[in-house]
């Protein structure tokens, strides 16, 4: 949800609330030094670099140039490693979590007049990671039984492409969709929780929701793209009868797919 707020350009960062109110002062609350935008905070700020320089990948923010937040998002979301799926879905995990331990650590800075430890975001952001990164292993090891990674393909002219994940965690699931045009450009990214903790019925919903989002693309062809076979084969009716803890929501799914003609899941 982070990610999908600071693309959308509706954080409510010092710069946005000065267009607004008289504020005080917009500078960033972390470092003190430059004006607080989305880009600054999360990818530009000393803390925020320290903590990507931290991370596996060594990451200079710097190098990248990035001239706005939907810059950044875009590396985030598009082909920094070539060929390497698993990669670039770890940098957007890694991303999210650095984006949301920020925000939080700058609202505890504002509001709770908390003192900043650098050390202490660097060393929460990777456990974090880790427990995400162990979780989703788990749960693909479920659910990606016999198929294997491929390459993000484009979708044909004038279609969107939205692939669908699921994050299995101790009490609930995280749901992420991220859609695409046929350039390759970002067209949203969103997540929200289901309150599950089974990964095939976490995909499935997540799927669900995607398809709920395809009136509002204007699109002439939406692909869905789930990485679950089993998720796939159940929507698909390869799988009969279907799990049954599935079975009322892929009733509802597919109702919505006759409802939306322009849509498909692959
Ligand atoms: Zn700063």
């Amino acid at each position: 949800m982070m990610i999908w707020r600071i693309a959308a350009g509706c954080l409510p960062t010092k710069d946005k609330l000065s267009r607004f109110v008289d504020a005080a002062d917009a500078y960033c609350p972390l470092c003190k030094m430059e004006t607080e935008t989305s880009l600054h905070l999360f990818a530009l700020c000393p803390v925020a670099k320290a903590v990507w320089f931290s991370s596996k990948w060594g990451l200079r923010m710097d190098s990248f140039g990035f001239s706005s937040e939907v810059d950044f998002i875009h590396f985030l979301c598009s082909s920094t490693f070539p060929n390497q799926l698993c990669q670039k879905d770890e940098l957007l995990l890694f991303g999210a979590i650095l984006c949301d331990g920020i925000w939080k650590l700058r609202n505890q800075v504002i509001f709770e007049d908390l003192p900043l430890s650098c050390d202490d975001l660097i060393a929460r952001v990777e456990k974090l990671f880790m427990e995400f990164k162990n979780s989703r292993l788990t749960a693909s090891d479920f659910v990606n039984i016999s198929h294997p990674l491929q390459s993000w393909a484009p979708p044909r002219c004038l279609s969107v492409k939205i692939n669908v994940d699921a994050t299995i965690g101790p009490f609930h699931s995280s749901l992420a969709l991220v859609a695409r045009d046929w350039r390759g450009d970002l067209v949203f990214a969103c997540s929200q929780k289901a309150k599950t903790t089974f990964p095939l019925q976490a995909e499935v919903e997540a799927v669900r929701w995607a398809i709920s989002l395809v009136a509002k693309l204007e699109a002439d062809n939406v692909i869905i793209e789930t990485d679950s076979k089993i998720c796939h084969d159940a929507i698909h009716e390869l799988i009969l009868p279907p799990p049954w803890r599935i079975a009322s929501i892929l009733v509802d799914l597919k109702s919505l797919l006759v409802s939306y003609s322009n849509a498909s899941v692959v």
